[in-house]
């Protein structure tokens, strides 16, 4: 794609938008953004910009704007459906993501990672795996750094292993992963995508580009995900936690195993006991990761050795501290149901589970038998509150405490020696906080000042 000379605009000034105008720029194309926000709330990114000899339309967006360009970057923050958007496209407008933009640029191969959840720990453990194996490797996308800005360093045999969301994947045409990875599809983001099944095609569209050379690896035990293969003409690798596959990885006599064709030979990989990760879905990541990674070359010492010495991610089931005998763990980004009863399930029980945010149209009744068999108590907060009342009442104790601190101060009270107290909230934090990372720092500020108090008393 040649975009020199061209008239681009970017929607969207977040983090990845912010790079892809900046890259458009590089390759000297004539670059416009366009956020809702005031200019006031881009005081930050305004001079960068305008340094660089980009236009600037903050505020709101200009029909005027949006017709005048060649090719129209959305980033994944910004729906399909906005007004601007659907008219452009009516008038043949090219409009696709950050994602698909660097794919038009990146060379190597790409390894790409989708699911509703795990997608960040198994990037993360599968961009280690390459690493320790000595393969020139680049992680990116959801996970943090733009896909952009991986083009300089990608080589012709180098592996970008990216995380990619559904919002990221639903404006990709050509984006051609030579390994394609779908953890999980369970109900997330209906808000947005409208139904569950327009949701899991927008995941689908990880593998649409994909040949008979490209490998695709699917989760066995998922349905919707399992499903997909009849739709693809990639060659399906899978991974299990309850049976044998084909070709894959699965569990086998207490170890991670992998066979690489239907009568290829049995590969031990690694014991579960040397998982540092917590809970059977942590097992899931380390599997999808397993496949993945061997499928890209990775030997099985190196294999194992990454596994062995990967720690949780950030907010992710994430230990923080042990007060009173009570083991605190922060959650912050269990943001849907499914997420969240993963985190349940990883205890055998006295949990404390702090619950609520912003509501996606989710159903909690969901969590009910985990709620019965092995929580204690439920403390809710945030503006979902109520609903999740409503939908979990007679089956445990409900401790309605508005916020995160009332919350903690609450569970920190009820909790006995053995106990443990777990934020895994299963809505997203933008009622009361920036995001998931806020809402985590937070928990865990929370938790360190009781320790200090204890300490001092
Ligand atoms: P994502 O990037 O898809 O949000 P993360 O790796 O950040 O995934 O994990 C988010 C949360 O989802 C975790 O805190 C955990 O509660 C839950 N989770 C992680 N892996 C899985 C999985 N394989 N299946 C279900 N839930 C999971």
């Amino acid at each position: 794609m040649e975009l020199k000379g061209k008239k681009v605009l970017v929607v969207g000034l977040g983090k990845s938008g912010l790079a892809a105008a900046l890259f458009l720029r590089r390759r000297g194309a004539q670059v416009t953004v366009s956020d809702m926000r005031s200019a006031a709330a881009l005081a930050k990114e305004i001079p960068a910009l305008l340094e660089h000899g980009i236009s600037v339309e903050s505020g709101g967006h200009g029909l005027l704007t949006f017709r005048r360009q060649d090719l129209i970057i959305v980033s994944p923050g910004v729906p399909m459906d906005t007004p601007e958007l659907v008219q452009v496209k009516a008038f043949g407008l090219p409009v696709i993501g950050e994602l698909e933009l660097a794919a038009q640029f990146l060379k190597g191969s790409i390894l790409a990672i989708t699911g509703s959840n795990g997608k960040t720990t198994t990037t993360a453990l599968t961009g280690e795996i390459l690493a320790a194996a000595g393969i020139e490797t680049q992680v990116g996308g959801n996970i943090g750094v733009p896909v952009v800005d991986l083009i300089e360093k990608s080589s012709d045999t180098s592996w970008s292993v990216l995380e990619v969301s559904s919002f990221q994947l639903e404006s990709t045409h050509l984006f051609h992963p030579r390994i394609a990875v779908i953890l999980n599809i369970t109900p997330d983001h209906l808000d947005r995508h409208g139904s569950f099944e327009n949701y899991a095609l927008a995941k689908e569209r990880i593998f649409t580009v994909q040949t008979a050379v490209d490998m695709l690896v699917l989760n066995a035990d998922n349905p919707r995900t399992a499903e997909a293969a009849a739709r693809s003409t990639a060659q399906v690798y899978w991974f299990s936690l309850e049976n044998g596959v084909s070709q894959g990885a699965w569990v086998q006599d207490g170890q991670i195993v992998f066979r690489p064709s239907d009568n290829g030979a049995i590969e031990p990989i690694v014991a579960l006991k040397d998982i540092p990760l917590k809970g059977a879905h942590n097992v899931e990541n380390v599997l999808a990761a397993v496949c993945a990674a061997r499928l890209a070359g990775a030997p099985v010492e190196a294999i194992a050795k990454a596994v062995q010495a990967f720690r949780a991610v950030e907010h992710r089931l994430e230990f923080v501290a042990t007060v009173n005998g009570v083991d605190y763990y922060n959650d912050s980004k269990a943001t849907n149901v499914d997420a969240a009863a993963k985190a349940v399930a990883a205890f055998p029980g006295c949990i404390h589970l702090i619950l609520g945010g912003k509501d996606k149209n989710s159903n909690y009744a969901d969590l009910s038998d985990l709620l019965r068999k092995r929580v204690k108590a439920v403390y809710t907060i945030g503006s979902a509150a109520e609903k999740i009342e409503s939908q979990i009442r007679g089956l445990v104790p409900i401790v309605h405490c508005e916020t995160l601190d009332k919350a903690v101060a609450a569970a920190a009270k009820a909790g006995h020696p053995g106990d443990v107290v777990l934020l895994s909230p299963a809505c997203s934090s933008f009622d009361q906080f920036e995001n998931y990372e806020h809402r985590g720092r937070v928990f865990k500020q929370l938790v360190m000042d009781l320790r200090d108090a204890q300490g001092r008393s």
